[in-house]
């Protein structure tokens, strides 16, 4: 089955099982296991170096595990090259070729394919017709701004009519509200064409915006799986919180924070900045060390009992140095600091 208008492989399900890779003695990828439904859209998100990248190159063949095994559509593809996998990767860097045109670059992998020619420019026009740049064939590549370059190099992915979409940090290289509005035409593509996605990145506001399940990474391990909404609201590690939500971590002997829970052992309290709410008449009694404006909110240093704490304003600015506060909502969560 093929990648055309709406009719995406109904079973391009992908599955890895206890992948290991390791370069002279880094442990990039540890014992990942991961099962990405078909036609689903799955983010792969965590720090910089955590082993997104290696995980995903693994999927596309560009990376031998050392262990484990890779399946698409339940088809063991472990040893398969990558040009004989049905996958396409779209990188940060676009990865283009400067000296071709917008079609040449979109064509290129069905020509490597040994795609007729009348039938790889129907491929290449509707490609581009899907990113909205079927007016650019001709055009240099260089001609072109760096949302048109990223959309090209999605074209030319979806041109191979892959089972699976990789995407690695795609939209990095773009200012803040081209990489918005991309970030939404990427995810009604996606939604359209059905085609099953992985997607890499750090930046948690894309991992959320987009997926229908992430996984988060730390240390080249996967720390959590599970919808956005849920991993939002039930981060199981103080990593996960902090990472996904920005949450303060706190000890146990400041539980006092909280009224009923007793303390867990080898958990911590994590406080989402906008649960900490400044009211003038709350329980505790914080020093504001500092404050930042931006716009919509303004966020808050307070110092309690030594403890720093991160919290959201509204955002006018405070004038006196001590401020109330309470805490509407709190989890425990398990210690892997
Ligand atoms: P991420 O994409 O999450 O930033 P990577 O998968 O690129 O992380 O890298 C994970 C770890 O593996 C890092 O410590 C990185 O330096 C290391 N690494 C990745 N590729 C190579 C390589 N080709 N040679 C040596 N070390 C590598
Ligand atoms: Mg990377």
């Amino acid at each position: 089955m093929k990648y055309v208008e709406g009719a995406a492989n109904r079973d391009a399900n992908v599955n890895l099982e206890n992948i290991f890779k390791s370069y002279e003695g880094v442990h990039a990828v540890q014992d990942v296991s991961l099962e990405i439904e078909a036609g689903s859209f799955f983010s792969l998100l965590g720090p910089s170096g955590c082993g997104k990248s290696t995980t995903l190159r693994i999927v596309a063949g560009l990376e031998m595990p050392d262990s484990g095994t890779v399946r698409i559509g339940g088809h063991d593809v472990t040893n398969t090259p990558p040009q004989k996998r049905p996958t396409a990767m779209v990188f940060q860097n676009y990865a283009l070729f400067p000296h071709m045109s917008v079609s040449e670059n979109v064509g290129y992998g069905l020509a490597a394919r040994k795609v007729k020619a009348t039938q790889r420019r129907e491929r290449v026009i509707s490609a581009l017709k899907r990113v909205g740049l079927a007016g650019l064939l001709d055009k240099s590549v260089t001609e072109l701004s760096g949302g048109q370059q990223q959309r090209v190099a999605l074209a030319r992915a979806m041109a191979t009519e892959p089972d699976v979409l990789l995407f690695d940090e795609p939209l990095s290289n773009l200012d803040v509200e081209l990489r918005e509005q991309t970030r939404f035409e990427l995810k009604r593509m996606q939604t359209d064409s059905g085609v099953t996605s992985i997607y890499v990145t750090h930046d948690q506001e894309e991992a959320l915006s987009l997926s229908d399940k992430m996984a988060i990474m730390k240390d080249g391990r996967i720390v959590q799986v599970g919808r956005p909404r849920d991993m939002y609201a039930h981060p199981e590690t103080a990593f996960v919180a902090r990472f996904l939500g920005g949450s303060n971590i706190i000890e146990h002997s400041h539980a006092e924070l909280i009224t009923e829970e007793k303390a867990r052992s080898g958990e911590v309290l994590a406080i989402r900045p906008e649960d900490i709410v400044l009211r003038h008449d709350g329980p505790f009694e914080a020093t504001l060390l500092d404050q930042q404006f931006l716009g919509r909110t303004s966020e808050l240093w307070l110092k309690w009992k030594g403890v720093s704490l991160r919290v959201f304003g509204n955002s006018a600015r405070i004038t006196q140095s001590e401020v109330r506060f309470e805490v509407v909502a709190s989890l425990w969560v398990r210690d892997d600091r």
